[in-house]
């Protein structure tokens, strides 16, 4: 049976609004689905009806952003009560602060001469309409204007720490984000653990930080086949006493390698997040 419980709708930056994605997920015959937007459960929420209306089970989700030791970490919280006021001022202020960050970012390419787009702050407007701002609407904005190729050439030229169009994020600390999801009755899960690109004992360090603050999962399988990366992530999850979850963290069809629920399974040696749920998932032994 096909779970994905990692992907994003245009009520952050995803391409899809939350019907589209239902859809997509009936398509690809994918069962059981957690809809993980950036700092935002309103396309969970706007999905609900018509995923039950077309079989597919939601488990609420977030993909929340924090800071550990200085450095930007994704948590993603699983099966949580959606209506919790804690976790959803939490994400409130996370989504202010990001439109915060934003206008400073608009503001600087709008002071440099050797950058032109004009309308910058109109264009972005448009460009997240009713989502969650974030540096991927700026990517995206720049691939449509034609002044860079890709995702990865936008952060390398303008978006990512000493580029033109670099702004610190003030991020709550991890430990009150894992605090947050814990006290909405929510599992809390290390999101793509290898794009941080820690060294082994670096990733030891987060991952102890993060169980000390109830952290109870990490995110195994991202990728559709098995590989010596996801045994090492499934081992590496066993060693520290964690659950495996699972996600292809989709944005939009148009990326072809991050296709919903086209995900490996998670390997046998290790136990999935599900048994931590609340939520029985159906179709599967607990
Ligand atoms: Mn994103
Ligand atoms: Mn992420
Ligand atoms: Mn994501």
């Amino acid at each position: 049976m096909k779970i994905d419980f990692h992907c994003h709708t245009r009520a952050s930056d995803g391409a899809l609004t939350p019907h589209e994605l239902i859809d997509l997920a009936v398509k690809y015959s994918v069962e059981c689905l957690a809809i993980t937007d950036h700092d935002t459960t309103a396309g969970y929420e706007q999905a609900l009806d018509y995923a039950a209306e077309k079989g597919v089970q939601l488990i609420s989700g977030v993909e929340a952003s924090c800071d550990w030791r200085g450095q930007t970490i994704h948590i993603v919280g699983l099966d949580f009560d959606p209506r919790h006021a804690g976790l959803q001022q939490g994400l409130a202020d996370i989504r202010e602060m990001r439109w915060t960050r934003a206008n400073a970012m608009i503001a600087k390419f709008e002071n440099r001469y050797d950058f032109n787009l004009p309308n910058l702050s109109e264009k972005i407007h448009e460009q997240v309409a009713e989502g969650v701002v974030g540096r991927g609407h700026f990517s995206q904005l720049f691939i449509e204007a034609g002044l860079v190729k890709n995702t990865p050439q936008a952060f390398d030229r303008y978006l990512k720490r000493g580029r033109i169009g670099y702004v610190k994020s003030e991020w709550p600390p991890l430990a009150e984000v894992v605090g947050w999801i814990t006290a909405a009755g929510g599992v809390a899960v290390i999101a793509h653990p290898k794009v941080y690109k820690y060294t082994s004992r670096k990733l030891n360090m987060l991952i102890e930080d993060f169980k000390a603050a109830g952290g109870q999962g990490i995110e195994v399988v991202n990728q559709p086949h098995a590989s010596s990366e996801i045994i090492g992530l499934a081992d590496r999850a066993n060693a520290h006493g964690l659950h495996a979850s699972l996600g292809s963290d989709f944005h939009r069809p148009e990326h072809t390698w991050r296709g919903l629920g086209w995900l490996a399974p998670i390997p046998e040696r290790v136990p999935p997040i599900w048994q931590l749920f609340k939520t029985p998932i159906k179709g599967l032994d607990h």
